[in-house]
């Protein structure tokens, strides 16, 4: 069983759906990442920054689900990241109405001394030198590195983005992302193109169409857990990513056989993340839960078929 680190945003989230509104609650990446992967486990360290306004019991919570929370940067007369979106009625797109990086400006990530030799590494959303850092603190070269982006820091930081995206093994996005970054329509052609940036392994997650896994010539497709309510799909993409990691450093295979149970496992807890508001199903998720939806899915997926 191996070590896992992971950097990214621990925030406040005010999110509107067509279902309802909420104020400020518990969300960033290094948060969903870290509620999904608790669900193994394994020794996970959370790297993130927070301002003193970010309340005891939120650390609690994620200590409580075995997070060592020794990396979250507390600046005591500083705020926390706060971000703000609105979804459409389509639920597959959204407004970013505020992001406020507060103490995140000036964010210097700190790996614990007792996780710089983790074998596992998720780097969540964030500044590719940021991104990069992280690498930089480690003492052994990770037996993974993961990596998930967005399309602001193509645009915005691009050679940095390019130094750290050629030294990680798995790199996690979203069709449109895979598109921007590689210029291809094709997600075929856009995972060959990512290859060649440096990750061995692609993972492009479509939402609501599941995710697709590519390394050299194969390909393996989850399809995501048809569900009747789809509530608020905010870190869908990360509580995948903390799962995806999750199991792989639980397992400590990661060949690309076990990577497909590993994308499974990723969409599972992504099917609960969108049940109800940012992160509030996922702190409350039971592993008997997960079990009974990890049936469904294997259900939905096997078919008995005769070939002549
Ligand atoms: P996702 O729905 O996967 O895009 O993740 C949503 C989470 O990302 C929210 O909890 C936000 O706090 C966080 N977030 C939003 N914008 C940013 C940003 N620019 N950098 C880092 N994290 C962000």
């Amino acid at each position: 069983m191996g070590k896992l680190v992971i950097v990214g945003t621990v925030a406040f989230d005010a999110i509107e759906t067509p279902f309802g509104k909420t104020d400020k609650i518990l969300g960033g990446a290094a948060t969903f990442i870290g509620l999904a992967a608790s669900h193994f486990g394994i020794d996970a360290a959370a790297v993130s920054i927070v301002g003193g306004d970010f309340p005891q019991d939120y650390l609690d919570l994620l200590e409580n689900k075995n997070i060592d929370i020794s990396g979250i940067e507390i600046v005591k007369n500083g705020k926390t990241f706060f971000w703000s979106g609105r979804y459409h009625n389509d639920m597959n797109s959204r407004d970013t109405l505020v992001t406020e990086l507060n103490t995140l400006a000036d964010f210097n990530p700190k790996v614990p001394e007792n996780y710089k030799d983790a074998e596992f590494v998720m780097l969540g959303n964030l500044h590719p030198l940021v991104q990069a850092s992280v690498l930089d603190q480690m003492t052994t070269k990770p037996k993974l590195a993961v990596l998930d982006t967005m399309n602001y820091w193509m645009d915005c930081a691009w050679d940095d983005l390019m130094n750290v995206i050629k030294r990680v093994d798995v790199i996690t996005i979203n069709d449109e992302e895979a598109r921007q970054l590689t210029g291809e329509y094709s997600l075929v052609v856009a995972a060959r193109k990512i290859h060649a940036m440096g990750p061995k392994y692609v993972v492009i997650k479509k939402g609501e169409h599941g995710a697709l896994l590519f390394h050299n010539n194969d390909v393996f497709y989850a399809p995501a857990l048809p569900l009747e309510e789809v509530f608020d799909p905010t870190g869908a993409g990360d509580t995948f990513a903390g799962g995806f990691t999750g199991y792989l450093a639980k397992t400590g295979d990661i060949s690309f056989e076990n990577m497909k149970n590993a994308v499974i496992y990723g969409s599972t807890l992504a099917s609960f993340c969108v049940e109800k508001f940012g992160s509030e199903r996922m702190q409350e998720l039971s592993s008997d839960e997960v079990q009974k939806r990890l049936m469904q899915f294997k259900n939905l997926t096997q078919f008995e078929i005769e070939l002549s």
